[in-house]
């Protein structure tokens, strides 16, 4: 399994994810990320968090959007990320906030991942990000199937997915990208659920479907945390199963820098059977 970290913004969020990591990395995952703000405005705060997880001997992967990168840029960055040894990226196009264009020298996350592999050749695994209920800028189902089909054949190593609450959208999408010829692992990114609201806006702006049954339930239980949690918990707890059984090589969890609900879900998948890498 692996998770996912943001960088922290102030001294004391960056304390308290040390805790949390040190409290998820007793579960030895095979790696953690970092995300990277689109436009390169996490940067530092990106790098540094590598770097801590790195000095505590665990695997880093840096998020890296191109959207309003230069090849120049990137250049530099990669050598950066080399330079301090980190061996895994997530190589996305990231998404401007509204107003600020296009710009940059890369289109389309396919078109970084080509040129991370021209420059750096086989130094850096690279991972890309699949979308199971479709990217929601996306033209039609097939185009963007078409789409990651080619930021495989650019060069990845495997993808993670944007988060789901149905199986079925999962196992179709590795299906059908297998069929078109994009075979590398497609490892499930995994949304504890915490709180009602922020996961309800969240999807929406992400293009994540949260199914009917469940934002039902999830607004009936109003400011009840407990419910929430509980209901949450065996929600994803049936979800993370349904995926291994199906055949799912890994789980990556979205922590949203918080431990419980990730140990949690964690501790109750090693019940049911022991959690591969
Ligand atoms: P692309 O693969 O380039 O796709 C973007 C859109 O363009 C899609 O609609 C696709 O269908 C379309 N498209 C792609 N290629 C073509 C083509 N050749 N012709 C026509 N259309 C095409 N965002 C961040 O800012 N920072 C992060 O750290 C971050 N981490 C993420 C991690 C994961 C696992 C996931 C799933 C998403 C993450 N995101 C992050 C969000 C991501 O940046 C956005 O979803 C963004 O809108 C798309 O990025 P992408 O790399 O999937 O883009």
């Amino acid at each position: 399994m692996s998770f996912e970290y943001f960088p922290p913004k102030t001294p004391e969020g960056a304390e308290k994810l040390r805790t949390v990591r040190r409290q998820l990395q007793a579960l030895a995952p095979e790696f953690c990320s970092v995300t990277y703000g689109a436009g390169g405005s996490t940067q530092q705060g990106t790098f540094e968090t590598v770097r801590e997880i790195l000095q505590e001997g665990v695997a880093a992967a840096s998020h890296f959007s191109c959207i309003g990168a230069t090849r120049q840029s990137v250049r530099e960055q990669l050598a950066l990320l080399s330079a301090m040894g980190v061996q895994r990226l997530v190589a996305l196009r990231g998404d401007l906030p509204s107003g600020y264009g296009m710009g940059g020298e890369f289109q389309y996350a396919s078109d970084l991942v080509s040129f991370i592999r021209s420059e750096t050749g086989d130094a850096f695994h690279i991972e890309v990000a699949a979308y199971p209920e479709v990217h929601p800028q996306a033209r039609s189902p097939e185009a963007d199937l078409r789409a990651y089909v080619t930021k495989v054949q650019a060069g990845a190593s495997s993808a993670i997915t944007q988060y789901f609450y149905n199986a079925d959208a999962y196992f179709r999408f590795v299906d059908d990208a297998a069929r078109q010829g994009a075979q590398v692992p497609v490892v499930p990114g995994i949304m504890p659920i915490g709180s009602s609201s922020q996961l309800l806006r969240f999807s929406d702006a992400c293009g994540a479907e949260v199914p009917r049954w469940i934002r039902l339930r999830l607004q009936s239980y109003g400011d009840d945390v407990a419910s929430i949690k509980a209901f949450g918990l065996d929600v994803v707890t049936h979800l993370c199963e349904q995926l291994l059984a199906g055949g799912a090589p890994a789980l990556h969890f979205y922590t949203m820098n918080q431990s419980a609900a990730t140990l949690e879900l964690c501790r109750r998948l090693e019940r049911a059977s022991p959690l591969s890498a």
